[in-house]
């Protein structure tokens, strides 16, 4: 089979604020493959949610706006050249205002609803069927891609963590105290762990990378380091067969 070019499946999955889709979008640039942030798909069904003024009270209503809406993630370039990955709901561009803190306080209680998270892995596993793919999320190893021949388990400090989205929040210009966000994130990080189904957790099989004190750079060699010893095996692997 030589001379076959492996399409990997490569699942990264973290906690809120561990760098996951800054890294994703140019480790799966530098590989040609396909960037599907999942997490970017729970904050579309949260903006449509919104919208709808449908509450936690209705997970019903939500998950049947969420199985009839069309959501879609289209790559895209900064003017800077960096990739940037464009959201859109029912074909309207929401790629700002699904990073607004009033949607990231309702994304993980939204995500806990089981028919929203059915619809969404459908569309993953869809999308990611052929390989050749780069996914990031919370449960990408364990449930969505069980099989994929790369696990990352990306994670930082608590405090690392905040100081990144407090920069974000900056260069949005929403004012909120380092406090306030740090407490944000563990109460994300507790509800995203401590839920019924599909919690994040490392999947046996992936390799953990703290990057506290690492640069973008360093964590994307990293990823593209286990991206090629997986090439490798896998082509062993089939000429064993
Ligand atoms: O990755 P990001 O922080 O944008 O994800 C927002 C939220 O979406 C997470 O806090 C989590 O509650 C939910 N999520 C999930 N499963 C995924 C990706 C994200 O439950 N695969």
């Amino acid at each position: 089979m030589s001379g076959h070019t492996t399409a990997l499946k490569v699942a990264i999955d973290g906690p809120a604020g561990a760098g996951k889709s800054t890294v994703a979008k140019i480790a799966a640039k530098k590989l040609g493959y396909l960037y599907l942030d999942t997490g970017a798909m729970y904050r579309a069904a949260t903006v449509l949610a919104l919208r709808k003024g449908l509450s936690m009270e209705e997970p019903d209503e939500i998950a049947e706006a969420v199985a009839q809406a069309k959501i879609d993630l289209v790559p895209a370039a900064n003017a800077d050249g960096s990739p940037i990955l464009k959201v859109f709901l029912d074909d309207e561009d929401i790629t700002f205002e699904i990073r607004s803190r009033e949607v990231s306080l309702m994304v993980s209680p939204l995500s806990t609803i089981g028919p929203v998270r059915d619809s969404l892995v459908a569309q993953q596993r869809r999308l990611a069927q052929s390989g050749g793919v780069v996914l990031d999320g919370r449960d990408i190893g364990t449930v969505v891609l069980p099989n994929a021949e790369v696990k990352i388990f990306l994670t930082a400090s608590a405090a690392e963590r905040a100081k990144r989205r407090m920069k974000e929040f900056e260069a949005r210009g929403e004012n909120v105290e380092f406090d306030t966000v740090l407490k944000e994130i563990i109460e994300r990080d507790r509800r995203d762990s401590t839920r019924e189904i599909a919690p994040l957790k490392k999947a046996p099989d992936a390799s953990e990378v703290i990057t506290d004190g690492m640069t973008i750079n360093e964590v994307v060699e990293k990823i593209l380091d286990l991206c090629s010893q997986a090439k490798l095996h896998e082509r062993s692997r089939r000429e064993l067969i």
